[in-house]
């Protein structure tokens, strides 16, 4: 590892300056050696990898140049389920570390394992991660993500790799949370953004104002999907710098991409992963930068057969230079999942676009849920949505409301909805970071 103390002074240093400001050309061979060798090794020991090989008519030796990722077949959710427990395995179960689930709240949990190799590997990407945020040897890491299954003890890994203290939290018992950010001097907190305002919340109620009541400096986020918007407001709840990541349960989770301090997009560590951005009903790759669904490919691990696989996340993927120095392409925000699409009469509809609208929203509170009715053969859409302050607010002041935000929805996603203001705290919650879905928010009571 590097020297932490040379570069204590400049969070934009590099924890792997050679890799991570690797030439694009030097990069990209990488990948094509790691992604060549991850073909023949999956194809050689994972069954279920084999036979889709065989159904698409394609070898490893097909694999000649990166572009010829494409010829490979796209590995689907429904797949890896189909291959449960061991049908994308391609290492033996004696050389197994350490096995986690996805979240499994569409189906089956899929089992993913991870022998020595690539338990340090996701540690390393981690600390890689902490790092370029600004984390150094000394803070204390408040990791407020699930240490089950699926898991974000990624972060905790990562954190220790490099010597930095962690308070492995994980998920609920909040006050015991808020006592101990305050009182250990806590410098750092990973969540999701959720979460993150709920904790502010609640230490609000009990006169506690975490931006400078506590030591918090830096916060990473992520497992959900979260407007531009949330990042001011958990920057001015917390008193911290937040910065966004990516992580995917199918991948161990934490660890795949982040923000540098420039905040424009989060590397992907392309030295692990590959990642192609395609148009979700052609499969053909989208232009750079133009938006589209995200498929992965592991280029590091030992023991799963995870190539080409679609992950139905909208988004895109640029290979433009970063300011930060670093060449690993970015990928944008999450805007949502191609499966999260709502049909709401003739609209298709993002929950993530209604919080969009909701974030512009000074009084808004940090929660909202979608309930889509039939009415007289018609879907009609309701929105509930918590407001600060609610009961300080005249019924005019409250019509009013409604009223911008009914006509801002509106604008925004063609469906005027009703809107019902509800107190703080008063609405079912998403409190564990268990997927990228903002499915939770969505109450769908049409065909009930
Ligand atoms: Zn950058």
């Amino acid at each position: 590892m590097r020297d932490a103390t040379a570069s204590h002074l400049d969070p934009r240093t590099c924890l792997h300056p050679d890799v991570e400001t690797l030439d694009v050309g030097a990069l990209r061979e990488l990948q094509l050696r790691k992604l060549k060798k991850m073909v023949a090794c999956a194809y050689e020991h994972s069954p279920a990898y084999r036979a889709l090989c065989l159904d698409a008519g394609v070898e490893p030796r097909h694999v000649k140049v990166l572009e010829d990722v494409a010829r490979l077949p796209f590995l689907e959710k429904s797949s890896a389920r189909e291959a449960y427990p061991f049908g994308l395995m391609m290492c033996r179960r004696e050389s197994v570390l350490e096995v986690h689930t996805t979240s499994g709240t569409t189906g089956r949990p899929i089992p993913i394992f991870a022998t020595r190799h690539d338990m340090d590997c996701w540690a390393s990407l981690n600390a890689r991660s902490l790092w370029m945020i600004g984390l150094r040897p000394g803070d204390l890491l408040q990791n407020c993500f699930s240490y089950g299954l699926p898991t974000g003890i990624g972060f905790h890994y990562g954190a220790q790799k490099m010597d930095v203290g962690v308070v492995p939290a994980g998920i609920g018992r909040y006050e015991l949370q808020i006592d101990l950010i305050v009182d250990l001097g806590v410098t750092a907190i990973a969540t999701t953004p959720s979460y993150g305002l709920y904790l502010a919340d609640r230490a609000r109620e009990r006169g506690i104002d975490l931006a400078t009541d506590s030591r918090l400096r830096v916060g990473l986020f992520g497992a959900e999907p979260w407007p531009e918007p949330s990042r001011r407001r958990l920057e001015s709840l917390l008193g911290i710098e937040a910065f966004n990541e990516f992580g995917m349960g199918e991948f161990l989770g934490p660890g795949m991409a982040c923000e540098c301090p420039e905040q424009h997009g989060m590397h992907v560590w392309s030295d692990a992963f590959l990642v192609e951005c395609i148009d979700p009903a052609t499969g053909e790759r989208v232009d750079d930068g133009a938006q589209g669904e995200l498929v992965w490919t592991s280029l590091e691990s030992e023991s799963m057969a995870m190539i080409r696989y679609r992950s139905h996340d909208l988004s895109s993927l640029t290979w433009s230079p970063c300011a930060c120095g670093r060449t690993h392409p970015r990928i944008g925000r999450i805007m949502g999942r191609s499966d999260d699409a709502l049909s709401i009469g003739a609209y298709v509809v993002f929950p993530s676009q209604v919080e969009e609208v909701l974030a512009q929203f000074e009084e808004m509170g940090n929660n909202f849920c979608m309930v889509l009715e039939t009415s007289r053969d018609r879907d009609q859409l309701t929105l509930q949505v918590e407001v600060r302050g609610l009961g300080d607010l005249s019924e005019e002041a409250r019509q009013r409301l409604s009223s911008q935000v009914s006509l801002a929805t509106k604008a925004a996603i063609g469906v005027t909805p009703r809107v019902e203001l509800a107190e703080p705290m008063s609405l079912p919650r998403m409190t564990s970071g268990d997927g990228k879905s903002a499915c939770h928010r969505v109450d769908d009571k049409r065909g009930i």
